[in-house]
C-alpha cells in the first residue's frame, strides 16, 4: 500500500476544493459575520503569506489569543499547513502561567482578538520571545496602540490584503502541527504537543458514527473553545468533511447559544456541563428540532441534566471524556444496540457514564500500584489508563513527564473510574481527590453530587482532611443557594441512605463560593489549602 502522509493539508485541500460553498458563520458584536470555505481557505493561504512575511521559523510557534471565530480556524490551518506550530494560548489561564506557557512554548507571534486586548497587554513584555503582536479586530475593545519593546504591533486585516498566498505541504506525518498545556491544577501547567498524523487519526474517530459522528450535513456549533484542548476536534472535523460551523465568538451566554442553535439550526452542539446547565432554560419556546446531538463533558455530567434535555429536547447529553493529553476525546456514552430496550431508568444510568473507549484508543482500569486489571463489575474502582495514536507519549521539554506514563506506555490519566460488564466506564473521582478513608476510597465526586441534589444547596465540593485513626475523612464545603438557610444536620439526613454509611462527612461547612480553576472546574487544591489545619470534631 502506499504511505501517503496523515497531515492536515489533505484536510484543507478537502474544504477548498470540495466544499467552497458551505457556510462558517460567527457571531460577533455587531450580529454575524457569514463567510465560506472558500473565502476561508484563500484567506488562510495569504495567512500562510502573512507567516512567511513576518519571518516566523519555518517550525516556529504560532500563538492565538481568541474566541471561537472563523478567523482563529484560518489559524488552525495556516500554521501547521505551513509547518510551522499552532499553540493555543488558554485566555483563562492565570497571568503568570501565560507567562510561563509562552516562554516555555518560544511563540514567536501572538494573534489577539482586539476584545481581549486588555486582557493580554499587561503581559507581552514578560514574553520572552515574541516578537509580533497581530491585532485581529473583532469589533469590540480596547484599540492598542504599542506592543512591548522588541515588539511589533500589525493589524490582521492589513497584514492580510498585502500577503501573498502560499501552497502547503507537509511531507512528515509526524511534524508538530499544535500544542496545548494543561490548565495545571497543581504547578505549573505542562505541553502537549500534537502531530499531523495524530490530529489526523483523532479527527477521522470524531466523524465515526459511534463516536460524534460528524458529516458533512451537520451544523456544528463548538461552544467548547479552540483555545483550551482543540475544541473536541470539531473545529478539524468540520474542515475535514465540509460542515457548517457555527462560531459563538465572545457571547457565550445561555440566551446567545439557545438563539445560535435555533437560527441557524445547529446539529451538533457541544459544550461542558455547566454550558448546557445555563442553556436549559433558555430553551423554553424555541424550535430545537435541527440538533441530532448535544456532546457533553470535561467534568462530570448529572444524570438529572442529560435527563432534563431528552424532556426538553428530545435528546439526551451525549456524554464524553477525554482530557488535554488525549487531543482530547477518547470515550463517548452511546448506548448499545443490544441494550436498547433497557428501561428508560437504566438508559439514563448508562447515559451518566462516559461511555467505551473509541476505536483506536486502549483503555484498562488498573490498581494503580500493582497495574493488575479491576473486574468489570461495575464497582471496583481503579485508575483509567490509555494508550493509543492520539494520546500523548510525554509532555513537552517536561522532567514531570515520567510520573504520568507507566513503564508498558500508558497514560495514567489520574482519573479513578469502574468498569461494568457491557464496558461501560464509569468516572468516580481524580485520584488525588479521592478521601483515603482507613484504606478504602470515598468517592468526592459522588458526595458532591448527592449534596448538589439537595433543593437548598448550591454547589457543594468534598475534600479529605487528615484524620489521626482513618488516615482521611470527608469534610463537605457547602454554598447554600440565595434566601436559603441549611444546617449541617439536614445535609447528613439528606445523604443517609443516599451513600454508604462510613462515606458521610464527619463534618459540614458553610462557604460563600467554591473555588473555581482557570476553566471554571472546582479547584480542590485551593480548598484543601484554605482547610489544611481544619479539626474535624471528635466522635
Ligand atoms: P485540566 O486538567 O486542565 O482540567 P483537561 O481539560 O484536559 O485538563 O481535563 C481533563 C479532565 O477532565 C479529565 O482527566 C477528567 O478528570 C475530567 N473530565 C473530562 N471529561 C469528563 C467526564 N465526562 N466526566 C468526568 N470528568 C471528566
Amino acid at each position: 500500500m502506499q504511505d501517503t502522509p496523515l497531515t492536515l493539508t489533505h484536510f484543507f485541500d478537502r474544504a477548498e476544493r470540495l466544499f467552497p460553498e458551505k457556510e462558517i458563520v460567527t457571531a460577533t458584536a455587531s450580529g454575524r459575520e457569514r463567510t465560506t470555505y472558500g473565502t476561508w481557505a484563500e484567506r488562510t493561504r495569504r495567512l500562510g503569506g502573512v507567516l512567511d512575511a513576518l519571518g516566523i521559523s519555518p517550525d516556529g510557534r504560532v500563538a492565538t489569543f481568541g474566541w471561537n471565530t472563523a478567523r482563529h480556524l484560518e489559524l488552525y490551518f495556516a500554521p501547521p499547513c505551513s509547518g510551522r506550530v499552532l499553540h493555543t494560548l488558554n485566555i483563562r489561564l492565570f497571568p503568570e502561567q501565560l507567562t510561563y506557557i509562552a516562554n516555555h512554548a518560544e511563540d514567536e507571534v501572538v494573534f489577539v482578538d482586539r476584545s481581549l486586548v486588555k486582557l493580554i497587554w499587561p503581559l507581552l513584555e514578560t514574553f520572552k520571545t515574541v516578537r509580533h503582536v497581530v491585532v485581529m479586530d473583532d469589533g469590540t475593545g480596547d484599540q492598542p496602540d504599542a506592543a512591548a519593546p522588541g515588539q511589533e504591533l500589525h493589524d490582521y486585516e492589513t497584514l492580510l490584503a498585502s500577503a501573498e498566498p502560499v501552497e502547503f505541504a507537509v511531507a512528515d506525518e509526524n511534524q508538530a502541527a499544535s500544542m496545548c498545556y494543561t490548565s495545571g491544577t497543581t504547578g505549573n501547567p505542562k505541553g502537549v504537543v500534537y502531530s499531523h498524523r495524530s490530529t489526523w487519526l483523532h479527527t477521522i474517530a470524531v466523524m465515526t458514527m459511534d463516536s460524534i459522528g460528524a458529516s458533512e450535513s451537520d451544523v456544528i456549533l463548538p461552544v467548547v473553545p479552540m483555545f483550551h484542548a482543540n475544541a473536541w476536534g470539531l473545529a478539524h472535523a468540520a474542515v475535514a468533511c465540509g460542515a457548517g460551523l457555527v462560531m459563538p465568538g465572545p457571547d457565550l451566554s445561555p440566551k446567545a447559544i439557545a438563539a445560535l442553535i435555533e437560527e441557524e439550526r445547529v446539529t451538533v452542539a457541544a459544550g461542558v456541563p455547566t454550558i448546557w446547565m445555563g442553556v436549559l432554560p433558555e430553551l423554553d419556546g424555541r424550535d430545537t428540532s435541527s440538533l441530532r446531538a448535544i456532546p457533553c463533558g470535561g467534568s462530570a455530567v448529572p444524570r438529572a441534566l442529560s435527563e432534563a434535555y431528552r424532556q426538553k429536547t428530545g435528546l439526551p447529553i451525549l456524554q464524553a471524556w477525554g482530557m488535554t493529553e488525549t487531543s482530547p476525546v477518547a470515550s463517548v456514552g452511546h448506548i448499545k444496540s443490544s441494550l436498547a430496550t433497557r428501561s428508560p431508568e437504566e438508559l439514563a444510568d448508562i447515559r451518566s457514564s462516559i461511555g467505551m473507549p473509541l476505536i483506536g484508543v486502549d483503555a484498562r482500569i488498573v490498581n494503580p500500584v500493582e497495574l493488575t486489571p479491576v473486574p468489570a463489575d461495575g464497582e471496583t474502582s481503579g485508575e483509567i489508563q490509555v494508550r493509543g495514536p492520539w494520546i500523548a507519549r510525554e509532555y513537552y521539554n517536561d522532567d514531570r513527564s515520567p510520573q504520568s506514563f507507566t513503564d508498558d506506555g500508558w497514560l495514567k490519566t489520574g482519573d479513578v473510574a469502574t468498569v461494568d460488564e457491557h464496558g461501560y466506564m464509569r468516572i468516580v473521582d481524580r485520584t488525588k481527590d479521592v478521601v483515603k478513608s482507613g484504606g478504602e476510597w470515598i468517592s468526592s465526586v459522588e458526595l458532591e453530587n448527592e449534596i448538589m441534589g439537595h433543593p437548598k444547596v448550591a454547589e457543594a465540593a468534598v475534600i479529605g482532611i487528615k484524620h489521626p485513626k482513618w488516615g482521611e475523612r470527608p469534610l463537605a464545603c457547602v454554598v447554600v443557594k440565595d434566601g436559603e438557610t441549611l444546617t449541617k444536620e439536614e445535609v447528613l439526613a439528606h445523604l443517609e441512605g443516599r451513600v454508604a454509611k462510613w462515606w458521610l462527612p464527619d463534618d459540614v461547612v458553610f462557604i460563600d463560593e467554591v473555588p473555581k480553576t482557570s476553566v471554571g472546574k472546582f479547584s480542590k487544591k485551593d480548598l484543601r489549602s484554605r482547610f489544611e489545619d481544619y479539626a474535624l470534631p471528635t466522635a
